[in-house]
């Protein structure tokens, strides 16, 4: 049983963030995803969608309330298969940026402990490069990407890397994860507005208040 699943939802049922109380994370217990948690690719999504196929110019990022990009943008499928390949392929050659603050909160975080990233991209050599030029200050040998091809699949590699906490911007992921005893962190965006029982931070300020005693920023 996760801790979370007996956390009760507010009775009329809207969004209601889950701000814990709590001591803090273990600092050397916690990764991260990387999509929509670290690396900010929808807003370069949404560039690229303009500037490479001038559509979409009318989108804007709270557009995109799922992850079924067909089902929330008007773009036509072609183009979004077109630039989440790119995404996926080549995100080190592309202009994405880090969300705020992530460069510092990580930078600090890989001064105690090697930082642990798990993805579900199939492949981890263009979002390593990705995060070892983004997060320069940060020695190569501190950043450790596991891909796994799967988002169900993060579940083992969690399990095996003693992760207990895991900041992820996929609900579905959450739920497996909390079902097998690792606590999500969602990390808020416009596509995981659905109600939740987890932990949720609005960003990387508010994260390093759950990592850090002093915050950092
Ligand atoms: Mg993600």
């Amino acid at each position: 049983m996760n801790p979370w699943s007996r956390v009760p939802l507010d009775g009329n049922n809207t969004h209601m963030p889950f701000r814990p109380n709590l001591s803090l994370i273990p600092r050397d217990r916690v990764a991260f995803d990387i999509d929509g948690v670290v690396a900010d690719i929808m807003t370069t999504f949404l560039t690229l969608a303009r500037e490479r196929f001038d559509a979409g110019h009318h989108l804007r990022y709270e557009d995109i309330t799922t992850f079924f990009l067909e089902d929330c943008l008007d773009l036509p499928p072609w183009i979004i298969a077109a630039l989440i390949r790119e995404l996926i392929d080549r995100p080190h050659e592309l202009p994405v940026e880090p969300f705020p603050h992530a460069v510092p909160v990580l930078t600090r975080l890989a001064r105690e402990t090697p930082l642990l990233f798990v993805t579900a991209r199939d492949r981890a050599e263009p979002i390593t490069c990705w995060l070892n030029r983004t997060l320069a200050p940060v020695p190569p040998e501190a950043i450790r990407v596991l891909a796994t091809g799967d988002p169900d699949a993060k579940i083992h590699y969690l399990k095996d890397h003693q992760v207990e906490f895991f900041v992820e911007d996929r609900l579905e992921t959450c739920w497996l994860l909390a079902d097998h005893g690792i606590t999500p962190i969602v990390f808020a965006q416009p596509w995981n507005r659905l109600p939740h029982p987890f932990p949720e931070v609005s960003g990387w300020p508010e994260l390093a208040g759950l990592l850090f005693e002093e915050g950092i920023l």
